[in-house]
């Protein structure tokens, strides 16, 4: 049994906090079975995503990430929720103010029932046309099954996922959201990400020049862990239902 301690700093900050943000990236979702992008992911382990993902690789074989896509689609769609996502829609419930920033494009946080949720990297259940941009259907997409590129039906157009890929801008307004969360929280969560991949890595940094407190929660330190003003290390779905129950302790 893991021992988990929070500092009586945070869970203070947290108390008396109008607005809670938190970040979070991969690893909140690793218990819920889907790959981060550093562990093994068996058929398309071959394939760093940084190949994939990408305008250049989809104009070359539109087939080839259509199915990876498609792969990970499947994976997104069968897993479910877990302990960490849960605790963050408490979490929600409990702060007077939260917005939840993620880099994920899984879904899982809407599906748990967050509210505030800004999507800084898309969402991988919507797909469009790169020509005429309609929302395509699933149905639509079966084409790179034959290894054909799946086209629109409209305009033959190439269909391609709703994330941001390599090199693009992200959504529009999504970051200033994000930036905007940051700037007003009184305590900033970063959970589960390795904090590589910027903006959204400078997301912390900005809430702890605007006042907040940060922590961060991680199996192991990340990339901006010496900038926080606590690592927590754990998993998500252990630690933050502990961070809540601590929370509602604090407070009765
Ligand atoms: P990442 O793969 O770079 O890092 C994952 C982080 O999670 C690591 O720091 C790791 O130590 C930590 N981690 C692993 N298991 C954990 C657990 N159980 N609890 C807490 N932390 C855990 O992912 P990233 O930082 O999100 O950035 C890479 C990009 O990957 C993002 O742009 C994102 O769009 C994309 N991505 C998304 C998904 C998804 O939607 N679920 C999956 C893979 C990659
Ligand atoms: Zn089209």
């Amino acid at each position: 049994m893991e021992t988990i301690t929070f500092s009586d700093r945070l869970i203070e900050r947290l108390a008396a906090a109008t607005h809670v943000a938190v970040l979070t990236g991969a690893g909140i979702s690793a218990e819920s079975g889907i790959p981060t992008f550093r562990d093994p992911g068996g058929l398309w382990e071959r394939f760093r995503p940084e190949e994939l993902a990408n305008i250049q690789a989809f104009l070359k074989n539109p087939a080839l990430v259509q199915g990876w896509y498609a792969h990970r689609r499947e994976i997104a769609s069968q897993a479910q929720p877990n302990a960490g996502h849960l605790a963050l829609v408490e979490l929600e419930s409990l702060s007077t103010r939260f917005t939840l920033i993620t880099q994920n494009v899984d879904n899982l946080h809407q599906r748990a029932g967050n509210r505030q949720v800004v999507e800084l990297h898309g969402n991988i259940t919507h797909t469009y046309c790169i020509d005429c941009c309609r929302e395509v259907t699933e149905a639509e997409m079966t084409a790179f099954e034959k290894g054909e590129a799946a086209r629109c039906n409209a305009c033959s157009g190439y269909i391609r996922p709703d994330v941001v890929w390599f090199g693009e801008m992200l959504p529009h307004g999504a970051f200033e959201a994000a930036q905007q969360a940051a700037q007003r929280a009184d305590v900033f969560f970063s959970i589960g990400t390795s904090a590589i991949v910027y903006p959204a890595a400078g997301l912390p940094r900005i809430a702890r020049q605007h006042g907040a407190y940060t922590a961060e929660i991680n199996v192991q330190p990340s990339a901006i862990a010496g900038e926080m003003d606590e690592v927590i290390l754990g998993k998500g779905g252990i630690t933050l239902p502990l961070l809540v129950a601590a929370l509602r302790a604090h407070r009765s």
